[in-house]
């Protein structure tokens, strides 16, 4: 059987619905820099860096070099009562780059986890101290962070999680400033409606609340929704206010990808617990971290008999080759200034990005540093979108792979994530290509649409 085929046969793929893959097949065999290469030799800008976690390009030889030298010594061994060098390293690393409360590093292997992990942590916390009813959290409406049940339980992306909703603990929401669909476009005000409203929820519930969930500056699988500033260090205020633990994701947001190390710097917010991984590993293993604390550290740190171990782990925790990636990349982080070439850049990127709003059908481009989303709308005046039987922004994205340039949308916005090494000349490129696709097929489903009468 060819290898299209054994897929399609065998195949069950993440977050795709599957009668979408047979029509549209995709096999990656290899891929070079910011650019990826399909079974039949065509290259394609990995315009969304493998789904938010290329840094350095691909087949970085300082990080190939770096696993193959920890291969060298041993590929994995575990972290349940003993540790390994590198994940002590990585530690050290992480602690020093972090805000200055965060001590203490808990790893596991995905995103999902690490705020699984950050939850069950907030609750326990309040178990082991004897404030035994904080049990409940408070999660940001329009939020994402991760597929597992209770990753899911503090999301509220409804196309994902109302399905699973009898399986999901229950929580409190608050409204995420979302100033685009806000009356007016006022970002103050947007932001301070957003906080009242959190503020009298605290009031009413904080002694039955553990903890609160928010994704750093931007909601990423929520659609790219910038927060206005002031809201992520109005939320800390908060939080301290009324003694809830901020938990803190910055899975998406970690590593550069808004143009610091971590989007809370942007607002010198220093969470209670802080989740990270995509760009850990520079996008090669999956190894993520939840950090906190040393007051948090400490009330689970007693003798066995109390019972105030963190029961929690995973096989693969503190894997080598991953920790010896990471370490790698962070490196490289400081070798070559990355941080500080996407802030530069991302100035540029700006300028790009502004030639989308020109376009009939783009009403929102919203962008932090290089974590950008286009929202395609069917009318700008009136914000009115595609209908959801439109598919607008996937439609666009398969006119970008015919161009040679992945990316994944979500809803209706198009996302441009493209790997931290981007330089300016490939980041027009890739914008340029975009471009094309949104304008063509915007313009042609908006044209159906009418001649359909709808
Ligand atoms: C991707 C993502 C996650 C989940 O990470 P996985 O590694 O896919 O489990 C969690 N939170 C945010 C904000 C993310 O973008």
């Amino acid at each position: 059987m060819n290898l299209v085929d054994k897929s399609k046969k065998h195949l069950w793929l993440p977050f795709t619905q599957m009668k979408d893959y047979d029509e549209h097949p995709l096999i990656i065999e290899s891929g070079e820099g910011i650019k990826v290469k399909d079974i039949y030799g065509k290259e394609y800008f990995d315009a969304f860096s493998s789904v938010w976690l290329n840094v350095h390009g691909h087949r970085k030889q300082e990080l190939d070099e770096a696993i193959t030298a920890q291969l060298g010594k041993i590929a994995h061994s575990t972290l349940l009562g003993m540790t390994n060098v590198p994940a002590a390293d990585l530690a050290e690393k992480l602690v020093s780059l972090t805000p200055a409360e965060l001590t203490r590093v808990f790893y596991s292997d995905s995103g999902a986890e690490a705020v699984e992990i950050a939850v069950k942590m907030a609750f326990q916390y309040w178990q082991n101290i004897g404030k035994t009813q904080k049990q409940k959290f408070i999660s940001v409406k329009n939020g994402y962070h991760g597929d597992t049940i209770g990753a899911v339980s503090v999301g509220s992306i409804d196309i994902f999680h109302a399905v699973y909703g009898p399986l999901m603990f229950e929580g409190y929401r608050t409204p995420v400033p979302n100033v685009y669909r806000y009356p007016g476009e006022s970002p103050d005000k947007c932001r301070d409606e957003s906080l009242k409203s959190l503020e009298s929820l605290l009031e009413e519930e904080h002694e039955n609340i553990a903890g609160l969930t928010i994704e750093s500056m931007v909601q990423g699988a929520g659609g790219m929704i910038v927060m206005p500033e002031g809201y992520l260090s109005g939320v800390r205020q908060l939080c301290t206010k009324y003694d809830v633990l901020m938990i803190v994701d910055e899975v998406a947001t970690g590593f550069g990808r808004t143009g610091k190390m971590f989007a809370c710097e942007h607002e010198a917010v220093s969470p209670d617990l802080l989740c990270a991984g995509k760009g850990l590993t520079g996008g090669y293993l999956p190894v993520a971290v939840t950090m906190t604390t040393e007051q948090i550290y400490e009330a689970f740190y007693d003798d066995y008999e109390t019972l105030k171990t963190f029961f929690h782990g995973h096989s693969y925790t503190g894997n080598q080759l991953g920790c010896a990636a990471a370490l790698e990349n962070l490196r490289l982080f400081e070798q070559d200034d990355i941080v500080g070439l996407v802030a530069d850049r991302s100035v540029y990127l700006q300028r790009l990005l502004t030639e989308f709003t020109e376009l009939p059908h783009v009403g929102d481009v919203r962008q932090l540093g290089y974590m950008c989303g286009i929202e395609i709308v069917l009318n700008k005046k009136t914000k009115e979108p595609f209908p959801f039987e439109s598919r607008t922004a996937y439609k666009a994205s398969l006119k970008m792979r015919e161009l040679g340039l992945l990316t994944r949308p979500m809803g209706d916005v198009s996302v441009f994530m493209p790997p931290l090494v981007s330089t300016k000349e490939e980041l027009r490129e890739m914008t340029e290509i975009m471009k094309e696709a949104i304008e063509k097929v915007t313009v042609e489903e908006a044209e159906r649409l009418e001649q359909a009468g709808i």
